[in-house]
């Protein structure tokens, strides 16, 4: 029997910033998260882009715990101010019966929230729910501050994935989420993730099977970051499928730095995504420019989204 993935715990490097910390033993890195991974909500979304959530909604499992810091998070609740008293800590048994149980409630697929730091946890349970039946889709849903060599051990695993480009600006990705090699790392990532899944494939009523979905929140005043992201993406491949998202709101401690401490204009987002157009990424998801309040979840209820 080949080993479990998280034996790769005893000298963590499971992220970019390669703490070397013995998780197994109890250690902590920069994420705060020892050898189990930590539950902060799991239910059915329908919150995602119509392929993910399709019509019954995406079956979500929120990881507490971050390997990046970002001062505006929407999740900074679980992502940065978690107790871990207050969640369940959760063995490879119990998370691939998560997983199933998400199934069964109708789930189109198992969507993994911010996995990058429990991401070998995160494999063993897939096996594990594999072997126990479960046959839909899973969704690697992270912030993009991947290890390259991880995903590649992970290879087979994944179906979808669903990253994120926060930045190609290291100065922006060090003052607004503590990682000075952001930009270094995400187009590998990118790359690697094309490589295992390909593109975006829909079924006959649109919902994802396998692929690649890149999201892109454009922030206040970064329309120049916001360029370079999305012509990294056309130079990847025009058919990349990109979500360009104008939900940002200053939240958390958003305040410290004033350039980002308002909402995003309607201007603002039109300009990447016309910019979006000129580059030819016709498979752009574009959103409209509403009420802000309408994404923001409270970690503090049962019931975050509603
Ligand atoms: S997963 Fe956590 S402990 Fe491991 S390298 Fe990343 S931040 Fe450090």
């Amino acid at each position: 029997m080949s080993q479990p993935f998280s034996n790769q715990l005893v000298r963590c490097e499971c992220c970019p910033r390669q703490c070397g910390v013995n998780r197994r033993a109890g250690q902590t890195g920069f994420c705060r998260i020892g050898a189990g991974a930590l539950i902060a909500h799991a239910g059915l979304h329908q919150g995602e882009e119509p392929p993910i959530s399709g019509t019954r909604g995406s079956g979500t499992i929120f990881f507490a715990g971050c390997n990046l810091r970002c001062v505006f998070c929407q999740n900074y609740q679980i992502s940065q101010e978690f107790k871990p008293a207050q969640m369940q800590t959760l063995t490879t048994d119990k998370l691939a019966d998560e997983m199933l149980r998400l199934a069964q409630a109708g789930a189109h697929n198992i969507n993994l929230v911010s996995p990058s730091h429990v991401i070998f946890q995160a494999a063993d349970a897939i096996v594990a729910a594999r072997a126990k039946g479960l046959a839909i889709p899973i969704v690697y849903n992270s912030n993009g501050y991947d290890s390259v060599a991880a995903l590649r051990q992970i290879r087979g695993l994944v179906d979808i994935y669903l990253p994120d480009i926060k930045y190609l600006s290291n100065d922006l990705a060090r003052r607004y989420s503590g990682a000075s090699d952001y930009a270094d790392v995400i187009p590998e990532v990118l790359r690697e993730m094309l490589d295992q899944v390909g593109h975006l494939d829909l079924d006959d009523d649109g919902i994802a099977r396998r692929g690649l979905l890149v999201r892109h929140l454009v922030l206040p005043g970064a329309a120049d970051d916001s360029r370079r992201c999305l012509a990294l993406l056309a130079q990847l491949a025009p058919d990349t499928h990109v979500s360009i998202m104008s939900q940002y709101s200053p939240q958390h401690r958003a305040s410290r730095c004033p350039e980002i401490d308002r909402p995003l204009t309607v201007r603002e987002y039109d300009e990447v995504t016309d910019y979006a157009v000129e580059l030819g990424l016709e498979n752009a998801f574009i959103q409209e420019l509403r009420s802000r309040h309408r994404y923001l979840p409270d970690f503090h209820r049962d019931r975050p989204f509603e």
